[in-house]
């Protein structure tokens, strides 16, 4: 039996953000993923032609909390970034969020900015209360945008329609009667300028973190006595899925090489809401401002089975999700952090905003602050 007095299990932004919080603040910890690399679905790497791509698809890092900045500041320097994407509909390459060029091009309109939200009061169809993704689209622009930008999309990336999914899923994306072309308005919006890997190792390497690859939790949990446990993975896999099995959405990533083109595609993602069984195609070197003569792609292809990516937001989940969570509160030395853990659609600086709170909490600061 290994005695220790902290286990940490995952290396991604949560599991390693708290193995770091508690090193610096004199604790043993050690922490443990099942995949050979930490970063979690933020690792990145050099693919065999040096381009540096993103294994588990596009990781753009933005957030208005210039705290998450500061802490991660630690750890890595930033390159300026701003996403941007265009949805290819019928025919045309165009920009989502849907703006004020989307409608004018779509249409061939030439609407000014009251204009376009005269157009979207005209088109909604008014929805109360908004429940559903599809009552978000449609209570904001209508049945032909919906129809042409998210139902299809939707679809293929939950395999679900759009009114059986929560309204927070299509509530990420803003409609805008402007003509701003950004994914994200956030006030930071920045990738690690040497890659997020880079920015993982640096933050693990500390004399009271011992980092241990390729091990699963469940190989070892009957072999490892901790004082405190930080478990990163999904919650229902940590209670033998002794409710049944929380669904969590899958990806296939299909990664290419382009030796001979400098340039695929015009901007970081293009979706593709109507056509193929993929749902989007992003070209790194956009998101890295890398310079290479090829470049390198990946394809996202939804899929049911497969490594956990995405909690499944609808209310029958949240209610199975509640029930295991029941059983974590009970357990006052194990801390569950995480989009996997606590099976929440969490962006990385909501995961690291999770990450350093529940550090001070194992660490009693709350306390001591009350
Ligand atoms: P993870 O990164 O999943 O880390 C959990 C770790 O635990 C994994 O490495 C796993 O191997 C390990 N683990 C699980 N079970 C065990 C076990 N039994 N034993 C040992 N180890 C185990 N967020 C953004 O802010 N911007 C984006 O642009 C963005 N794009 C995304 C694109 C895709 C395709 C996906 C899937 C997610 C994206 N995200 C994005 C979300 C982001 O990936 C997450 O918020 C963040 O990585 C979650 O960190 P985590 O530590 O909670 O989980
Ligand atoms: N969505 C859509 N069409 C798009 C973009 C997004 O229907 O062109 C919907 C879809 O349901 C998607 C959700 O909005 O899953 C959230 O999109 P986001 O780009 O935030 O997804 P992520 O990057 O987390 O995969």
């Amino acid at each position: 039996m290994i005695k220790i007095d902290f286990l940490v299990v995952g290396a991604g932004f949560a599991g390693s953000i708290v193995a770091e919080r508690l090193a610096s603040a004199g604790r043993q910890v050690l922490i443990i993923d099942k995949r050979p690399h930490v970063a979690g679905n933020a690792y990145d790497e050099h693919d065999a032609h040096g381009v540096l791509v993103h294994r588990y698809g596009p990781h753009i890092f933005h957030t208005n909390a210039q705290r998450i900045v500061d802490y991660l500041s630690q750890f890595t320097e930033w390159r300026p970034y701003e996403h941007r994407v265009l949805a290819q509909v019928e025919g045309q390459l165009l920009p989502i969020p849907i703006n004020r060029d989307t409608v004018n091009r779509l249409y061939g309109l030439n609407l000014d900015e009251a204009g376009v939200q005269a157009f979207f009061e005209r088109v909604r169809e008014p929805r109360e209360p908004v429940r559903s993704s599809e009552d978000v689209v449609l209570n904001t622009v209508g049945r032909d945008l919906y129809e042409k930008f998210f139902k299809h999309y939707t679809r293929k990336q939950w395999g679900l329609d759009a009114s059986e999914l929560s309204a927070g899923v299509a509530a990420r994306i803003p409609v805008r009667t402007n003509q701003d072309d950004r994914y994200f308005t956030d006030t930071f919006q920045v990738m690690p300028l040497h890659g997020y890997t880079r920015m993982f190792e640096h933050m693990l390497d500390h004399p009271n973190i011992r980092t241990e690859l390729g091990v699963d939790f469940a190989a070892i949990r009957n072999k490892v006595k901790a004082g405190h446990i930080v478990y990163t993975g999904p919650i229902d896999a940590y209670y033998d899925y002794c409710y049944g099995k929380l669904p969590y959405r899958s990806l296939h990533f299909e990664h290419e090489h382009l030796p001979a083109l400098a340039q695929y595609q015009p901007v970081g993602t293009v979706n593709y809401p109507n056509d193929h069984a993929y749902t989007r195609i992003t070209e790194f070197k956009h998101l890295t401002g890398q310079a290479h003569a090829g470049t390198s792609i990946v394809r996202e292809y939804p899929q049911a089975e497969g490594d956990p990516y995405y909690p499944i937001p609808r209310p029958e989940n949240e209610a199975l999700y509640k029930r295991y969570q029941a059983l974590a509160l009970q357990e006052p030395h194990v801390t569950f952090v995480g989009r996997l853990a606590q099976y929440r659609y969490y962006n990385m600086d909501q995961v690291a905003a999770a990450a350093l709170k529940a550090a001070d909490n194992i660490l009693g600061v709350a306390q001591e602050v009350a």
